[in-house]
């Protein structure tokens, strides 16, 4: 809070002299293409981002940059976040290097990335990202042999290399054309980028239609940061949501998963989830969700809802969490009305389990590619919601060394929590976990005794252990 107030000071007292006198128009911008953006300097000591703040490994790498002769400064978000007050998630670079020279620079790195070409550089588990500064592409120009559109603008390849406030240019929204540069330690940002840190406001460099047109996933990264900043969108940037929305459609199912991951599992998917829906982005993402959640049930929503504000307890508690969880939530009303219909269409349950979690999950990896190892899981956590019904003792003590037990049984407490009446099933299975061998016989015994109940409706005869 400490740096935004006192920029924001600066910014809003001196709006001229911050640009004419105390800071610094970046110089060394392109002569051949018109600049659209201007970055200004904020030196060291007019800002508190100190070094201490910042990842080692990520200053091992501007240090390595700097002391080879090329520029290094963290970009994005990281530095976006420090302004904010917030710990940064990832550290990225920017570099004047290119990503071969980059690759040459460190032993532990390596390239990735055809659409963007990238260095990552590794410590450990640890990865930093090396981006080459990248400019306009323009299609008038030779450019277009190394920036390629595809036949709805989207770029499919963007590999023009520019210099710093080319860079700054192609960056998504104003508040992440932001720098911290290590030659000085300064800052160097759009004076809109810092008026917008300022006032919470997410705005699109550039013209809105264009910028989504050339890659739709920034729309949902809007919605992304609005939730995660708690910032507004400004009204010009989100007005080509509800039109361009379907473009989204023609982003590669293997990016849409990764990106459906960032939105959910960044610890606000509650608050991500109500702003895609609230923005008309989910029915390009989440078709079936976005379906089941306007229906007539008001118990979907709920579900839904329940399960993401689990994600965030659970991400904020720095528990595990799994993408197959998360999917199986999203995806349980929209299976659960396919079993349904199958089983009104005369099919026995068992199948009918089956079939439609097969039919539910192929229809979402359409949008997004859930990878097989996540499928599997899904289904397992499904079936187990039946099979968690059917307590007998042999039953009951092995499902308790199934592996997806607990997936499937924090599954079923969701749907408690949300309000579903399960009959005491989660306090049962909570109480069975909890007591020890004998506790166990006596609960299936006495559950053999109890007169037939409604929820498990084909018992067998508990086996006599005593
Ligand atoms: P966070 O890491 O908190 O999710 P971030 O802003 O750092 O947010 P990243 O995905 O790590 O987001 O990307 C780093 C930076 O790269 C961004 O801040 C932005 O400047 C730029 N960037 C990322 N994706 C795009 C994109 N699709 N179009 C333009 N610029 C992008
Ligand atoms: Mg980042």
């Amino acid at each position: 809070m400490r740096y935004t107030a006192r920029l924001s000071n600066w910014y809003i007292g001196n709006p001229h002299t911050l640009i004419d006198s105390l800071l610094n128009i970046f110089r060394g911008r392109s002569k051949t293409e018109a600049p659209q953006a201007k970055l200004v300097t904020i030196p060291r000591d007019a800002h508190s981002i100190s070094r201490k703040q910042i990842n080692p490994n990520a200053i091992k790498v501007l240090y390595r940059l700097k002391n080879s002769g090329y520029q290094g400064l963290l970009v994005g978000g990281c530095v976006r976040d420090l302004m904010l007050g917030i710990e940064p998630k990832d550290f990225d670079v920017a570099t004047n290097a290119t990503p071969e020279q980059v690759r040459q620079l460190f032993s532990n790195s390596r390239l990735i990335g055809r659409r963007f070409k990238l260095v990552h550089v590794n410590f450990g588990r640890d990865t930093i990202e090396v981006a080459t500064f990248r400019a306009a592409h323009d299609p008038d120009t030779s450019h277009h042999t190394i920036a390629k559109a595809n036949d709805h603008g989207m770029l499919v390849r963007d590999n023009v290399y520019g210099t710093l406030d080319d860079d700054a240019a192609r960056r998504d929204f104003t508040v992440n054309a932001i720098y911290y540069d290590i030659a000085d330690f300064s800052i160097k940002a759009l004076p809109q980028g810092l008026k917008d840190i300022d006032d919470r406001v997410l705005r699109i460099m550039g013209d809105p239609e264009q910028r989504y047109r050339e890659d739709p996933v920034r729309m949902i990264r809007a919605a992304r940061f609005a939730a995660k900043l708690h910032f507004t969108i400004d009204e010009k940037t989100s007005a080509p949501f509800q039109s361009l929305a379907s473009l989204l459609t023609n982003v590669s199912s293997a990016r849409m998963f990764d990106e459906t991951l960032k939105l959910l599992l960044g610890g606000y998917a509650h608050e991500t989830f109500e702003t895609l829906d609230r923005l008309h982005l989910l029915k390009p993402l989440l078709p079936a969700t976005a379906r089941a959640i306007q229906s007539e049930h008001p118990f979907n929503r709920q579900f839904i809802l329940q399960a993401l504000n689990n994600t965030d307890d659970r991400i904020r508690a720095g528990k595990s969490i799994t993408p197959a969880f998360l999917f199986a939530a999203l995806l349980w009303p929209d299976f659960l009305e396919k079993r349904t219909a199958l089983i009104n269409q005369g099919m026995p349950e068992a199948p009918a389990t089956q079939k439609a979690a097969q039919i539910a999950i192929m229809d979402q990896v359409k949008y997004t590619a859930i990878p097989k190892r996540f499928t599997l899981p899904i289904k397992e956590i499904w079936d187990l919601q039946w099979r968690l019904t059917k307590r007998t003792p042999q039953k009951a003590l092995a499902l308790l060394e199934q592996s997806r037990f607990r997936a499937g049984y924090d599954f079923m407490l969701l749907r408690e929590q949300a309000g579903e009446p399960l009959d005491g099933l989660g306090d049962w299975w909570t109480k069975f976990q909890a007591v020890d061998e004998e506790g166990r016989t006596k609960m299936l015994n006495i559950k053999s005794n109890k007169p037939k109940r409604s929820r498990a409706p084909k018992k067998r005869p508990a086996a006599s252990s005593d």
